[in-house]
């Protein structure tokens, strides 16, 4: 795996290529950019077919270890890994400890081992266990273990050195079975940077994590909700000081796209593909403006803004959508960056989700059907909306890569908070 940078601005954003990546080192993955959210490898109500339809898909997977914990036995058994088991196409496949969608509970850490939560209740791993299950799994980059349970606000500052320390000497043990496994050749790891929003914690962390043969670095504890943006700024760009240039940085646990632009500015390369998912769970879909096209033609198909949606809920007389940052606490509330097909309103409208979506939902079926599959609680409303929402989402990245290399962050950065008309 090899990170060539083709542009760094300063103090933060990076644009470049993951090369190399995965075992045949076939396959590249841009950055900034996102991974496929599955749950145990399946892409929510989307079959293999239905997702190759999507043309812009991440070469990248994540599956969770709470999803596969409790299915060790059955992997073993398999033998061939888990790519094989869940009938995956080819792609570079990361397994991570937490679902970034759900909160696992705290106080179940302890110095030997953590706990995930499978549908089944908890699972205990301690190191050794933990390494045994990814030998079966068998995936191209795993997240080391770690001790992440510093997200709640009042977390005491002993509580958070712990976090470090744990997590460091979990990276210790993991790393001297990886060495030591034939079966983890060419698989790469990532270490674990906690230090909750201690400042100095987190610069220990990444740099003790840093001295480490890690192929990249997962930043934990600054999902959205445990601190506010201007927070989760600087303690991003004070770990990234620590951190070599030349490895993948990957944010876990934060999705929203204004905090996705911040964190990008801060240096952060990646994201966990959760957030579309959220959006298709409560019935909605993602419809903020994210062009930066100086072409007008292209202009003129761009989706609403923000700002004219939120118009056109007025007129129609709706309840004022939440801002996106006034719910930050909860990941589960509906933000500013989408429309609820739920809504009475949409039930006679004939227009597609997005004007000029290329997406199988956006040039075959309008707002209006989408309501109606979702009043009469038809599972063809999640299919719809989930190839529309990864779509956008994964177009939202491709502008904000086409923004670094065109000088235009602020441009997006306006247009995706829906501003575009008063700033132009
Ligand atoms: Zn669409």
């Amino acid at each position: 795996m090899k990170l060539e940078l083709s542009r760094v601005i300063q103090g933060g954003a990076r644009l470049g290529v993951l090369q190399g990546i995965g075992r045949t080192g076939q396959l590249s993955l841009k950055v900034p950019g996102c991974l496929l959210y599955t749950h145990f490898g399946t892409v929510p109500h989307l079959t293999q077919d239905t997702l190759q339809t999507i043309s812009i898909l991440p070469s990248v997977t994540q599956v969770t270890l709470s999803n596969i914990a409790e299915h060790q036995e059955v992997l073993e058994e398999f033998k061939d890994g888990f790519k094989k088991f869940a009938g995956l196409h080819d792609t570079v496949l990361y397994c991570s400890l937490h679902d970034p969608a759900t909160r696992s509970p705290t106080g179940y850490a302890t110095n030997k081992t953590v706990s995930v939560w499978g549908s089944g209740g908890r699972i205990e791993l301690t190191a050794s266990k933990f390494m045994a299950l990814l030998k079966t799994v068998k995936p191209d980059w795993y997240q080391s273990m770690a001790d992440g349970e510093t997200w709640p606000a009042n977390t005491s500052r002993k509580r958070i050195r712990k976090s470090v320390d744990r997590t460091l000497a979990y990276l210790d043990e993991c790393l001297l079975v990886h060495q030591k496994s034939q079966g983890l050749d060419g698989v790469e790891l990532f270490g674990v940077v906690e230090g909750g929003d201690v400042m100095e914690e987190r610069v220990r962390s990444a740099r003790e994590t840093a001295k480490r043969p890690v192929a990249g670095f997962c930043l934990d504890g600054l999902q959205t909700g445990s601190v506010d943006q201007a927070l989760r700024t600087q303690l991003i760009t004070s770990m990234t000081k620590e951190l070599p240039e030349d490895k993948p940085r990957l944010l876990q646990g934060v999705g929203r796209p204004d905090e996705v632009l911040a964190c990008v500015e801060a240096g952060v390369d990646l994201f966990e593909g959760f957030f579309p998912f959220q959006v298709t769970e409560r019935g909605c879909a993602l419809c903020f403006n994210y062009d930066v096209s100086p072409d007008p033609e292209r202009a003129g198909r761009a989706p609403q803004t923000v700002l004219e949606l939120n118009e056109e809920e007025r007129s129609a007389g709706g309840d004022t959508q939440p801002k996106g940052d006034l719910n930050c606490e909860d990941q589960t509330q509906m933000t500013s960056f989408e429309m609820n097909l739920k809504d009475k309103r949409y039930g006679d409208d004939f227009k597609p989700l997005v004007e000029g979506c290329g997406c199988y939902c956006c040039r075959n079926h309008q707002r209006a059907y989408l309501h109606h599959l979702l009043v009469t609680n038809e599972l063809l409303a999640g299919v719809l909306l989930m190839i529309h929402n990864i779509t956008h989402y994964q177009n939202f990245f491709g502008a904000v890569r086409e923004a670094l290399a065109a000088d235009k962050m602020d441009l997006l950065k306006r247009r995706v908070l829906g501003e575009s008309r008063n700033s132009d």
